[in-house]
């Protein structure tokens, strides 16, 4: 017999069914076992009778929760009285035939019939291949599929396209630290994980795609918290021959469409567009909410526009990644790659007024949460030398930092801007999470520890001395 899914058992009673799935909650009733059956699209209720399926009834006595089963069972319509208005098979309940174990389970660590905010993050994480079995992590990582899908979908009907780039590159500052990882036929130099796609993708325009996307995973290295990890997904996408106000309008029109194919509710049909400075002055910070109290409780998303930001910011001494980015006093506020307002170009290619320049950064925030950020991007030599002169590179650093980009520039590179959204954060958004762990299949404890596996982890002595490297503390390595 093929296998039915649990969803399509409300509309088949009378018939004669398979099913495959877990067992959520077995309840003996001394003469009946009642099992409740969960599989990838629902949960329906089984009953085991002993004076009909004897068989059966034995082999439930060893059933505990999260045994994988196959149930034989006829579909017996509920009565009215005993209908289960909670649950779509609510109406149904199958009367087993025969069952079988398909696998055994140890008592989970913990409950995984809640939604799961009342278990320490460590123990949620270590079994994390648990903890997404709950129908909350279950709706979270579909909504996140079905997001992406969405606006992928949106994106190649406005006709972008969709590549790759490498994994293992050279640094691209976006304000974090690198992860660095050592090459072993090059043993002392290395590699750096990408903090974003940003120079690849500006490449891509060289190379005449004119409109790229792709959903990266970005790295950085920064200070932990609670909603942070070290990890995020973003949709990444650039586009050639447009001004900030044609990528602002082609990304509201996309994000729009992917909210609304998932069911989300919008406050505004346009996105409101507010400066930074009008945004300072009115909510004291470049993220802000604009919701009413009802808006809130409705789940609804406030999307906005945040133009006009400062291009430069002095050093902050205190901040490695600062120190790294910058060898004068002054760093990017937002993006090294990006093009100053129009009226500001005169300033940046001369140095002068530099606190007062102003970029064609442009943030997305949400319910006073950062949802994305781009910008136009200096596509010529001279602009993008500029802003690395401001930052005090000389000519020679610069050429090591950046030229490549340049050479790239100096083949006819088309004006293009683009722009990164935080998917994980949309989710968050979408689902009323407070953290963005709660979106990932596998996200980092707030130490930095992996889930279910436990990295960082030593690395065997003779394979770090084929590397050329290391380690000061003896007691950090395992031979
Ligand atoms: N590269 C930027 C980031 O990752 C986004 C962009 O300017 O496109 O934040």
């Amino acid at each position: 017999m093929q296998r039915t899914l649990i969803k399509d058992t409300a509309s088949k009673a009378g018939e004669d069914v398979m099913l495959k799935g877990w067992v959520e909650v077995r309840r003996d009733h001394g003469k009946l076992v009642f099992l409740d059956i969960r599989d990838r699209s629902g949960i329906v209720q089984a009953v085991v009778i002993p004076q009909t399926s004897p068989a059966a009834y034995e082999v439930a006595q060893a059933i505990r929760p999260e045994f994988v089963v196959e149930i034989a069972g006829k579909v017996n319509k509920r009565p009215e009285k005993n209908i289960n208005k909670d649950i779509p098979t609510g109406t149904v309940e199958i009367e087993v035939k025969s069952l079988n174990i398909l696998s055994r389970s140890e008592t989970p660590p913990f409950d995984l019939t809640t939604d799961g905010l009342e278990i320490g993050e460590e123990v949620r994480l270590r079994y994390r291949y648990l903890d997404l079995r709950r129908k909350r992590m279950q709706e979270n990582l579909r909504l996140r599929s079905d997001y992406m899908q969405a606006l992928r979908q949106a994106l190649i009907k406005k006709d972008f396209v969709e590549i790759e780039t490498p994994l293992l590159t050279k640094t691209t500052m976006e304000g974090a630290r690198d992860f660095i990882v050592p090459s072993r036929f090059q043993p002392g130099k290395f590699y750096a994980l990408p903090q974003s796609p940003q120079q690849y993708k500006q490449l891509l325009m060289v190379a005449g795609f004119e409109r790229y996307f792709q959903f990266p995973h970005c790295l950085r290295d920064e200070d932990l918290r609670a909603d942070r990890g070290f990890e995020h997904t973003q949709l990444d996408l650039e586009m050639s021959f447009v001004t900030r106000e044609e990528v602002m309008q082609a990304v509201e029109e996309v994000v729009k469409e992917g909210v609304k194919a998932v069911g989300g509710k919008l406050k505004d049909e346009t996105f409101p567009v507010v400066s930074y400075r009008a945004a300072m002055d009115k909510y004291g910070a470049d993220k802000f909410d604009l919701r009413t109290e009802a808006e809130k409780k409705n789940g609804v998303l406030a999307f906005a526009w945040v133009t006009d930001f400062p291009f430069f910011r002095p050093v902050n001494k205190e901040e490695i990644s600062d120190k790294f980015d910058s060898k004068s006093e002054w760093t990017f506020t937002h993006n090294p790659f990006s093009m100053p307002i129009p009226e500001h170009v005169e300033r940046l290619l001369a140095g002068k007024n530099i606190g007062e320049i102003l970029t064609t950064q442009y943030d997305l925030v949400c319910n006073g949460l950062e949802a994305g950020g781009g910008s136009i991007r200096a596509h010529t030599p001279e602009l993008l030398k500029a802003t690395y002169k401001i930052m005090g590179y000389s000519d020679s650093q610069i050429e090591e930092s950046v030229g490549h980009m340049l050479e790239a520039f100096s083949f006819g590179a088309p004006p293009h801007g683009g722009i990164a959204l935080g998917i994980d954060r949309h989710i968050a958004l979408l689902k009323g999470e407070l953290s963005i762990k709660e979106t990932m299949a596998f996200p980092m404890t707030s130490s930095g520890r992996t889930s279910v596996m436990d990295a960082p982890a030593s690395v065997p002595e003779n394979i770090l001395k084929e590397l050329g490297i290391k380690v000061i503390s003896d007691d950090k390595v395992s031979s």
